[in-house]
């Protein structure tokens, strides 16, 4: 059972996808046209019914891409893989929308709606439009404050019934009714942008971590349940591998010693690059002998996801570190900048791009 709230980074993709009915990016890469740097290094690993916005896409025609963002915590380096994905869709035809999922954060964390709002624009909606993500192009809401999501929601949960939920979920007698509601909401969040209000028959891309599978099959089945009052395009939906934390669990909001956070001073952003768990060997003369594991490395993910554009110079990273003639110090080292870069480039953003945000909402 996976669910959205208890997911442990320990869980074994393959066997996912396998369980669950998803199928490989990797086998249709080839029909997109222009993939992103995630899609080509297979962070993006998998997707259900992406061929359909494949299509869309080679042919010039619209589509949705759905994001939420839960505020709660601060944001990390992780997060910044969901403001890249949402750029190039917003680059390739999308009509892009943003759900802040506050309801879900008052239900699940105890967040009041003012801290929600609050949490959304000065942690994560400036760090959105200084990472490059255009949001006059894009339709950002609270969750709390769109009548028509609450009405589409609740709308929708005429036709779920508490064992489907407890089978998807795993909800105990415990679960407050709100936490139990607040995947509706999601359902809602999801199937909204087809509604008469914007794109009605326009299919629809959800990019997420595995993690947020649930909420995807529901809207899947939700959809079928309800084709005669609606008909809804079921959603696709494309998967990522979470970044690891710096001690190789997954990087969590809630556990700082494993985040490297976007708003972390440059000192610190050197000092935890410098403490990230690598794949180098015992002593130097090993490493040397038999070269590192770039694999197993978060230093390397780093890089992979973020910090190197260019195949070439990654791969070369790779090799040399393979062939042991790339030491860790000297990569950390050279990882370290390129992150202080990256953050300093924020930093200037984010004087322009606090305004902005607070108009959004
Ligand atoms: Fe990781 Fe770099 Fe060390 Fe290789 S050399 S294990 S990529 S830190």
């Amino acid at each position: 059972m996976i669910d959205p709230w208890t997911f442990s980074s320990t869980v074994d993709y393959e066997d996912i996808m396998e369980q669950f009915g998803i199928k490989k990016f990797s086998e249709i890469i080839m029909n997109i046209k222009n993939p992103s740097l995630l899609m080509k290094r297979g962070v993006i690993f998998g997707h259900r019914d992406f061929d359909l916005i494949a299509r869309r896409i080679s042919e010039n025609k619209n589509f949705i891409a759905i994001s939420g963002m839960m505020p709660s915590g601060k944001m990390h380096i992780g997060h910044k893989m969901v403001v890249d994905q949402l750029k190039w869709y917003l680059k390739h035809g999308a009509n892009v929308f943003i759900s802040i999922a506050d309801m879900e954060a008052y239900a699940t964390r105890s967040i009041s709606f003012k801290e929600g709002r609050e949490i959304a624009i000065n942690e994560y909606l400036f760090n959105y439009v200084a990472l490059g993500l255009d949001l006059d192009k894009v339709e950002v809401y609270l969750q709390s404050q769109s009548k028509p999501l609450n009405d589409l929601a609740f709308n929708l949960s005429k036709k779920v019934n508490l064992s489907q939920m407890r089978a998807i979920y795993g909800f105990e007698n415990s679960t407050n009714i709100a936490h139990l509601y607040a995947p509706l909401i999601q359902v809602a969040d999801i199937l909204l942008p087809q509604s008469e209000l914007f794109f009605p028959n326009t299919p629809t891309v959800v990019p997420v971590g595995i993690d947020q599978d649930p909420h995807i099959r529901l809207t899947r089945d939700i959809v079928i349940r309800f084709k005669d009052e609606f008909n809804f395009i079921a959603p696709g939906s494309t998967y990522h591998r979470f970044i690891s934390g710096l001690n190789k669990d997954k990087m969590s909001s809630s556990k700082p010693k494993t985040a490297i956070f976007l708003t972390d001073s440059l000192d610190v952003v050197e000092k935890k690059v410098k403490s990230a768990k690598t794949g180098g060997r015992e002593s130097l003369k090993e490493q040397k002998e038999l070269g590192g594991c770039p694999e197993k490395c978060v230093v390397y993910e780093l890089l992979l996801y973020h910090l190197i554009k260019e195949d070439k110079k990654l791969e070369n990273v790779y090799t040399h570190c393979k062939e042991g003639t790339l030491l860790c110090g000297e990569c950390k080292q050279a990882t370290a900048d390129k992150l202080k870069e990256l953050f300093e480039n924020l930093a200037i953003k984010r004087d322009e791009s606090i305004e902005i945000a607070e108009n959004i909402l």
